[in-house]
């Protein structure tokens, strides 16, 4: 069926509008406003509603694309909705924060010499939609189950199973050590790109399907994880990875060098209203400072933009590759450098100068020599390059490792790979221990929200399975 579609020969793609940047700089709301209507439904009949669609075969939670735009092409949204939370537990924040140029963008087909179509932010316009009218009500179950599953960590992965797992009727429980319910989404995503209330609505909804919350609740610390495995019949380990990596380079123990995520974290605190002396005592805020951010990843992305919001005097991004072979969304540096950023590619820290507190960066530059095993081509230093950046805050945004898990939740039987993530199944998560699964960044190392929610979405499967198995047993059992 292709009515009102394979319109890319006449339509441009278009992108919703985005805020200028001099406006864009004064706050903190998301920097793209919502399509008009006709507008997404103009973007949506570019699609030319591929055989093999590979947006789909590219999307980590295998959307059914050409349909929902199809549907929305034609007007029809409530049932384009229908078919885009089929797949997705979190449809308008993947629309809003999915690297969509590596991802189903990248991969749109469309004839030759046409760009592809806007997938992301019709999506996030089907769901806020549906939102708005009405549409996303929530979860009724129409029989209880006894048995329940315990979620360690409120991110987007065990949300995701959460979400799942409660469709089916099972009784679930999630912990989590913060305040509030999210993960990164709250806390370590900034709002322009991802606005705080758009998780908001997605916990209450959680809560108002009969999902229990447990904040301000540490598993390891309030209630062991062997306590915890007792009192579920299953247990899902969801907790993310947060140990810094660190730059060892004289003069890395001064004041006024800080890693990203406490940077970021103080910022969405403050943004949510939450008093932080760390902030207002000016050591986690970039205000009146030239600062310098280490590191070319999405974190890095997200802390230059966030110390601009912040009102700094200059803002730069020092990185040892160049632009072609950084790791962040090419889209997130594009709109940092609008908003002022100025890059320093082939670039890396020899020293950071100082007394007590930094006074500057001793930087040196690279450039690209022979592939690795990757494949990637390693940084080497041009020797007699050396130059210093002054700076009074840097920011460290290398990258992310797991925690001692074993140790932490002392069992030490549960298998981790010698980067300290768990080891669990592909496609259910399942580890080494009976009844334990575990899922998002703990298993893949510093990923993505999408990927977090396809692993939830496969072990609510994977669990749904074990315990129907058990229940049966048992009620074998019984009547034997
Ligand atoms: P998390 O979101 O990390 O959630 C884990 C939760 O577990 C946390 O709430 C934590 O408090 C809790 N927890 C940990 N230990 C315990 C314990 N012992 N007891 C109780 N609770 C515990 N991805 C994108 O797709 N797009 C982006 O634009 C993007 N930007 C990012 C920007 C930044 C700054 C960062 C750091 C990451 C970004 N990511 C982005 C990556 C993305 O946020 C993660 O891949 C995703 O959140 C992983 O989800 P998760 O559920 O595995 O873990
Ligand atoms: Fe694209 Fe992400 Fe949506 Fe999949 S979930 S269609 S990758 S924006
Ligand atoms: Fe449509 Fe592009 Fe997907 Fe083809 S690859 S179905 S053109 S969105």
């Amino acid at each position: 069926m292709t009515k009102n579609m394979l319109k890319f020969v006449t339509l441009e793609k278009n992108m919703p509008a985005k805020r200028s940047a001099e406006e864009r700089r004064e706050d903190f709301q998301e920097i793209y406003d919502e399509f008009a209507t006709q507008k997404a439904v103009d973007q949506a009949s570019r699609c030319s509603q591929c055989g093999i669609p590979y947006c789909q075969v590219h999307c980590p939670v295998q959307n059914n694309i050409p349909d929902w735009l199809n549907l929305t092409a034609n007007g029809r949204l409530e049932e384009a909705y229908e078919i885009s939370q089929a797949t997705n537990n979190f449809p308008e924040i993947c629309g809003r924060i999915c690297p969509q140029d590596r991802l189903c963008e990248g991969s749109c087909v469309i004839e030759k010499g046409f760009e592809s179509v806007t997938i992301g932010a019709v999506e996030k316009y089907i769901t806020d939609t549906a939102w708005e009218k009405g549409w996303i009500k929530p979860t009724k179950v129409t029989r209880e189950l006894e048995q329940s599953v315990g979620i360690i960590g409120a991110g987007p992965g065990g949300l995701a199973a959460a979400d799942e797992l409660r469709k089916k009727g099972y009784q679930v429980h999630v912990y989590d050590r913060y305040d509030r319910i999210g993960g990164l989404l709250v806390y370590g995503i900034p709002g322009f790109k991802l606005e705080k209330d758009v998780v908001e609505k997605r916990a209450k909804l959680l809560a108002d399907s009969g999902v229990t919350f447990h904040l301000n609740f540490e598993v390891g610390r309030d209630l062991s994880f062997s306590e915890l495995r007792d009192k579920h019949d299953s247990v899902i380990i969801a907790t993310g990875v947060y140990k810094a990596r660190d730059i060892t380079v004289p003069g890395s123990g001064l004041d006024g060098i800080v890693p990203a995520l406490e940077f970021l974290t103080a910022s969405n605190r403050k943004g949510l209203g939450d008093d932080v002396p760390a902030f207002d005592d000016g050591t986690l805020n970039a205000v009146g400072k030239n600062v310098v951010v280490v590191g070319g990843g999405d974190t890095a992305m997200d802390c230059v933009r966030t110390a601009v919001r912040q009102g700094a005097k200059s803002v730069k991004c020092l990185y040892r590759r160049d632009r072609k072979n950084m790791p962040g969304s090419l889209r997130e540096v594009v709109n940092a450098e609008e908003e002022g950023v100025e890059f320093v590619w082939l670039s890396a820290p020899k020293a950071f100068l100082g007394d007590d507190t930094v006074s500057g960066v001793k930087a040196i530059n690279m450039h690209l020599g022979i592939a690795d095993s990757s494949g990637r081509q390693v940084p080497v230093e041009i020797s007699g390059s050396e130059h210093d950046i002054p700076c009074d805050l840097a920011i460290k945004a290398l990258g992310f490792d797991a925690e001692d898990v074993p140790a932490l939740f002392d069992e030490p039987g549960l298998e981790v790979s010698r980067w300290g993530t768990i080891m669990a199944s592909y496609g259910t998560g399942q580890t080494n221990l009976e009844g334990v699964y575990a899922i998002g960044d703990i298993v893949r190392g510093a990923s993505l929200v999408v990927w977090a929610i396809r692993d939830g979405r496969d072990t609510a499967t994977a669990i749904h399975k074990y315990l129907s198995d058990r229940r049966g047993l048992a009620e074998a059992a019984l009547a034997s």
